[in-house]
């Protein structure tokens, strides 16, 4: 979708530090991360909500989940990592791209939640 900040991001058009590729998905760290390691997961393919996806394409995606997570647990030792997905303004989405948030979280002094 020309007019999506995240397609832009697939297409190279807005620069961002990847975290992971394949054919289907793309990893990169969040430009305002709410904790140190703040990753977001995204279909290649533009899908604004889970309900437009097919179990196909979100298999796809929460496959590569437990990687992720790991590589982030690794690098930045976190005591605990939140997985998180918004659906809609009143969700608090404001990309309407598909996107799955790890948040590492670092106990009372992570400044979120
Ligand atoms: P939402 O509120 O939709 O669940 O989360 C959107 C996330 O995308 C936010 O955490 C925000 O910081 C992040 N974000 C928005 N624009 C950009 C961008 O251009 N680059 C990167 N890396 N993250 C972005
Ligand atoms: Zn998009």
């Amino acid at each position: 979708m020309s007019n999506c900040i995240f397609c832009k991001i697939i297409a190279g058009e807005i620069p961002s530090v990847k975290v992971y590729e394949d054919e289907h998905v793309y990893a990169f760290m969040d430009i305002m991360p709410l904790s140190k390691g703040h990753t977001l997961l995204i279909p290649k393919s533009h899908r604004e909500f889970v309900y437009d996806m097919t179990s196909e394409e979100a298999g796809r995606l929460f496959s590569v989940a437990p990687k992720i997570a790991s590589a982030i647990k690794e690098t930045f030792e976190p005591e605990g990592m939140n997985l998180l997905n918004n659906n809609g303004a009143k969700a608090g989405q404001s990309v309407f791209h598909f996107h799955l948030h790890f948040i590492p979280r670092y106990g009372a002094s992570d400044g979120f939640g």
